[in-house]
């Protein structure tokens, strides 16, 4: 259990402990707060490494995806529960406990449907590594693999598997004319020819019939195509985690899209001692991990003016971090990727440097301070 400062401020209570809970969480304790970390698992995991964790579970990458929150310093007093019902004031626990708050943040994260492949099922660090254990022997089974969806993770999860498997017979299939077509042609061109010089087989235009392949190794795509399937893993339909909202009185501030809505401080509208952050947010940016965890910096920073004065001026959150066009990197593999900083396309070489080797491990390993090895 991480050891807490014996802070005597206001009691914060962060519901969810990924990317934006545990930069806030860490920044409120610096600024005095008294704070409870919530989360369903044991363990954090970085969710950019999952993919290549998921099909090298023997790898040094592996081992550092994941590690227990008891590793993390600085989270204050951590509880492994899932949040069931929140109040104006209170949080019920699954477990049935009833933790009281001054202020809350709210980061969820949200859910993927590329299931084992691209986040944890099971609830501790020992069951996510048999986990991962059971997707390489799935991969390792499946001769012929289809992806469905061709959007970041789709295209990350293929050039894994053509990475570390020979012999295997991928296919993308996306509802576009392009693949990762959120993205600029140019991009889109270069990953579809990494992705075509690895043998990976794109078919766009085309929509899976879900589920068609159960009993027969063959899906059936809409337009009457079929394909040889041994394994069809779905990477479409990122869903926020805000379910646990329903029937409690913040339902009413969650939109279609399950997000929920906040002020430019982050702060959930209409809640001054509330801040929802990450991808559970409604501000308008592409979900990545780097801007969950600049809000949870910021959140750090805007409850420290709070704790001086309650009615503080907060500072606004720069959407995309304040980059116009925002930044990505896509991995292609250990070796290369393509990515965008504002307007800006970046080399093969720079992604692959910047990110490909380790997935962003060790710098989250490093802000985090972990302290254990894995
Ligand atoms: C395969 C994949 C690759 C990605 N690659 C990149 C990348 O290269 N770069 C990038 O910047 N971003 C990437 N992303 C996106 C990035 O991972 C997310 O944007 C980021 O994790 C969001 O952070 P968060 O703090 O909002 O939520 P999360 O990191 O999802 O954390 C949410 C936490 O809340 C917990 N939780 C959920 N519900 C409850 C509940 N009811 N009670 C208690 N706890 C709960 C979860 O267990 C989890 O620990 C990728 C995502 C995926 C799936």
């Amino acid at each position: 259990m991480a050891i807490s400062p014996n802070n005597s401020g206001p009691h914060l209570l962060v519901v969810g402990a990924g990317f934006a809970g545990c930069f806030a969480a860490k920044g409120a304790i610096e600024a005095g707060y008294r704070v409870t970390t919530v989360d369903k698992k044991d363990f954090f995991d970085i969710k950019y490494a999952a993919l290549r964790a998921a099909v090298q579970p023997d790898s040094q990458l592996a081992k550092s995806y994941a590690f227990k929150y008891s590793d993390i310093p600085g989270l204050g007093s951590f509880k492994q529960a899932s949040v069931a019902r929140i109040g104006k004031d209170f949080a019920e626990l699954d477990t049935g406990e009833v933790v009281k708050f001054d202020y809350l943040i709210l980061a969820t994260g949200s859910s993927n449907a590329a299931g084992i492949f691209a986040q944890p099922q099971g609830l501790t660090l020992s069951s996510r590594r048999s986990e991962l254990q059971e997707t390489f022997a799935l991969v390792q089974k499946a001769k012929d693999i289809v992806i469905v969806g061709g959007g970041f993770v789709g295209i990350e999860l293929a050039a894994e598997i053509v990475e570390t498997f020979a012999g295997k017979s991928v296919h993308i299939v996306h509802p576009a004319a392009r693949l990762f077509d959120n993205k600029s042609i140019k991009i889109s061109n270069w990953v579809q020819k990494w992705l075509k010089d690895h043998k990976v087989q794109i078919h766009v235009q085309e929509r899976a019939v879900k589920g068609s392949e159960a009993g027969t190794n063959i899906l059936k795509l809409e337009s009457g195509k079929t394909i040889r399937a041994d394994l069809v893993i779905y990477t479409v339909g990122a869903k926020p985690n805000t379910e646990f909202l329903n029937g409690s009185e913040f339902a009413e501030l969650v939109d279609k899209a399950g997000r929920l809505k906040v002020n430019p401080d982050l702060r959930v509208v209409g809640y001054p001692n509330v801040f929802a952050l990450g991808d559970i947010n409604d501000v308008k940016e592409e979900k990545l991990g780097y801007l969950a965890t600049q809000q949870g910096q910021l959140t750090g920073k805007n409850l420290a003016l709070l704790e001086k004065d309650r009615n503080a001026k907060l500072t606004a959150w720069k959407v995309n971090g304040g980059v116009s066009n925002g930044a990505m990197l896509l991995s292609l593999g250990q070796n290369a990727g393509t990515g965008h900083f504002g307007s800006c396309v970046l080399f093969s070489f720079m992604v692959a440097l910047a990110k490909c080797k380790d997935m962003f491990t060790g710098k989250v390993w490093n802000e985090l301070g972990v302290q254990a090895g894995a």
